[in-house]
């Protein structure tokens, strides 16, 4: 398998107030391989939108790299970057909140292929078109604006104006948490054919493992910041590691081998901690049943632990 993209010890802070620092992606190291869909999956603050953005140049990193293709995504400039820009993608979640009111779905998909000239004139108009039927969407709908589109119909909008520019790489950042479970498998369809005719490349960011099942390869699972699993989908649902992981797998009822047989729901307690000034040792220590002293102290190291699964807890 060829790696698209190395990510090492990627960090990613905010200051918050005077002294205060938001760890929000902190020390994470993984690949994506070209032609896969790599889930990244967490509760809310967990860091997962940060590290998909940070990825792909929108925010600067704090610390660490992304190689992208032998390029360090943060430390090209000029010509080398803007090809990135082009090569990398990012679809949204609210489609709503992410599509201007007052341009044409038209000219909303156009607005890449001017940017990067990649076509002119009438061709630019039939690549519009060819992008509209692509998703699922007609010429008809070249001049509407979104107020006139259904959620389904913006996200679609939202799918053809990131492939607009012929990327490589997209991250899906949580593109159908925000529509209709009705309309939700209609999407993700959509986003596999796509990746087949174009040999796309995927993260695919959701707060659910149930959602990102049907169309990771592989899956990771963060938790404040940091990674603390990462194995392929078939892997992770039937033998999850990280107390972490089999306590979010263990809330959505009869999905997955794992659940059989172990019908115990483990509750999570409490909230997701603040990421701000996060306490040292292990940052699920809070809610884990089986924290042992040394989870107070050190930070368990993200390792492999079997072939291709990696895991970040002291009980391995
Ligand atoms: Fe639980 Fe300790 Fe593993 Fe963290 S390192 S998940 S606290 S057992």
């Amino acid at each position: 398998k060829e790696i698209l993209i190395k990510v090492e010890n990627l960090k990613k802070y905010f200051k918050v107030g005077r002294r205060e620092i938001l760890k929000a992606v902190d020390d994470v190291t993984f690949n994506i391989y070209r032609g896969e869909t790599l889930g990244l999956v967490g509760e809310s603050g967990c860091g997962k939108t940060t590290c998909g953005r940070t990825i792909i140049g929108l925010y600067d990193a704090t610390d660490g790299s992304v190689i992208f293709d032998n390029m360090d995504v943060h430390k090209i400039k000029g010509k080398k970057k803007k090809e990135i820009k082009k090569r990398a993608q990012i679809i949204l979640q609210d489609p709503y909140a992410s599509l201007n009111p007052r341009m044409t779905a038209g000219d909303i998909i156009g607005e890449g292929i001017d940017a990067h000239k990649i076509y002119i004139g009438k061709q630019k108009t039939n690549r519009i078109y060819e992008l509209l039927n692509l998703v699922g969407l007609n010429e008809e709908h070249v001049s509407r604006f979104p107020h006139e589109f259904s959620g389904g119909q913006r996200q679609r909008i939202g799918i053809a104006r990131a492939l607009a520019v012929e990327p490589e790489f997209i991250v899906c950042d949580e593109p159908i948490s925000a529509l209709d479970v009705s309309i939700q498998a209609q999407i993700i369809n959509l986003l596999i054919k796509l990746q087949k005719e174009f040999n796309l490349t995927y993260l695919f960011i959701a707060h659910d493992l149930s959602m990102v099942k049907h169309i990771s390869d592989r899956v990771g699972v963060m938790y404040l910041g940091n990674l603390v699993e990462l194995a392929s989908s078939e892997e992770l649902y039937k033998k999850p590691l990280h107390p972490y992981t089999q306590a979010l797998l263990s809330a959505i009822p009869g999905m997955n081998a794992w659940n059989k047989t172990n019908k115990k729901r483990i509750k999570l307690e409490g909230e997701v901690p603040s990421p701000i000034n996060p306490e040292p040792g292990c940052r699920f220590v809070s809610r884990c049943k089986l924290a042992k002293p040394i989870c107070y102290q050190k930070i368990p190291q993200f390792r492999e632990i079997q072939k291709n699964h990696f895991v970040a807890c002291h009980l391995f």
